[in-house]
């Protein structure tokens, strides 16, 4: 619904110009500190095209000024657009914010704090050039702390499960998509946001090539090992209905050990006499039947608040403003997009 809104405000804004051959999604959350760092090495990476850019950054509710650093660049770059969101709502919703409203034949995305190199997008689009519809990448001595490579390498395994199409590292955002993947993506969304599985899912000819990665320019990681598990999870239980599966074949399992314990609880009694410390036996077994149980709540929770929030058609994200290119000036955008219900 809303990206109908959106097509049509971009098909009035084209006047500005023809449709760029390459977006740049970058979507920032509280990177003051490097963006400017960032537009510079950006920007002279465009410059280096053989074919027309545009940028469009997605402010994803920053609150340390980046929006103000971002606004200022589109005073001075014409190619670039800026997306304010309303709220954080995720780098994942940052980016489809940023699909929406880019117009060009190929959509790269690239985090905003330097540990993508821009100077690697030559190489994605030689790719898209051969004739493939996402080019994905490994990041080759990936620079991130040992705990969250373990956990970024455990979250790929299980995305490629999921949705059934090898990926090495769908952590790694320097992508380039090409523009019939964007529009499934756009289109598909609401199932579940996690853009490099949700392409995968899409794509015909996906590659993946190896590119190079680097420190963070300024500040930490905006995921804590908290954040990025729920994202973990999420994808998992939006992609496929095997864990929930899993838990009705360990309910199975369960009470079949649960008999075969019975019996032999019986067989000793009867042969043995009875014993104090089976108790205690009891009671163990009793807590990791309750944990299952606990668990597969939780699990059942997850589906039925997945259900709930497609119900109430709740957007992934919402426009506060759209700044800068020939676009913004034409839509007001923010009154187009849909209201977010109250909650
Ligand atoms: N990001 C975002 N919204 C968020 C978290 C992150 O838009 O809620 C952006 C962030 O500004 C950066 C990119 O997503 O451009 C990747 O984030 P980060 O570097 O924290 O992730 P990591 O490199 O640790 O995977
Ligand atoms: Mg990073």
């Amino acid at each position: 619904m809303r990206r109908e809104t959106d097509g049509s405000a971009a098909a009035g804004g084209a006047a500005g110009g023809e449709p760029p051959a390459v977006s740049i999604v970058v979507p920032v959350f509280n990177e003051a500190a490097g963006l400017a760092r960032f537009d510079a090495r950006l920007a002279a990476a465009c410059d280096r095209l053989d074919r027309s850019a545009e940028v469009v950054y997605v402010d994803d509710g920053s609150r340390d000024g980046s929006l103000e650093i971002l606004t200022a660049i589109t005073a001075r770059d014409p190619r670039v657009l800026v997306v304010a969101l309303a709220r954080n709502v995720g780098q994942h919703a940052a980016v489809l914010a940023g699909f929406a409203h880019a117009r060009g034949d190929v959509v790269v995305t690239i985090d905003a704090d330097l540990q993508n190199p821009p100077e690697e997008i030559p190489r994605l689009l030689a790719e898209i050039d051969a004739g493939y519809d996402v080019v994905g990448t490994r990041r080759a001595a990936r620079v991130d702390p040992f705990s969250r490579r373990v956990l970024s390498a455990t979250v790929s395994r299980l995305a490629s499960r999921a949705v059934g199409v090898p990926m090495t590292d769908c952590g790694s955002m320097l992508r380039a998509y090409r523009r019939s993947v964007v529009d499934a993506v756009v289109q598909l969304a609401d199932r579940a946001l996690f853009i490099p599985a949700l392409a995968a899912w899409v794509a015909a000819r996906p590659t993946e090539i190896a590119i190079t990665h680097g420190p963070r320019v300024a500040g930490r990681s905006r995921y804590s090992p908290l954040r990025f598990m729920r994202l973990g999870f999420d994808l998992m239980t939006g992609f496929s209905l095997l864990p929930i599966q899993l838990v009705s074949l360990a309910g199975i399992g369960v009470s079949l050990v649960g008999t075969g314990f019975g019996i032999y609880l019986l067989f000793r009694r009867l042969v043995l006499g009875p014993e104090s410390e089976g108790l205690f036996t009891l009671f163990a077994i009793l807590f990791v039947f309750l944990g299952l149980l606990i668990f597969a709540v939780g699990l059942v929770g997850e589906y039925v608040g997945r259900i709930y929030a497609e119900v109430r058609r709740r957007p992934s994200y919402v426009v506060r403003a759209v700044y800068g290119a020939s676009r913004a000036r034409s839509a007001p955008d923010a009154a187009q997009e849909p209201a977010c219900p109250s909650s």
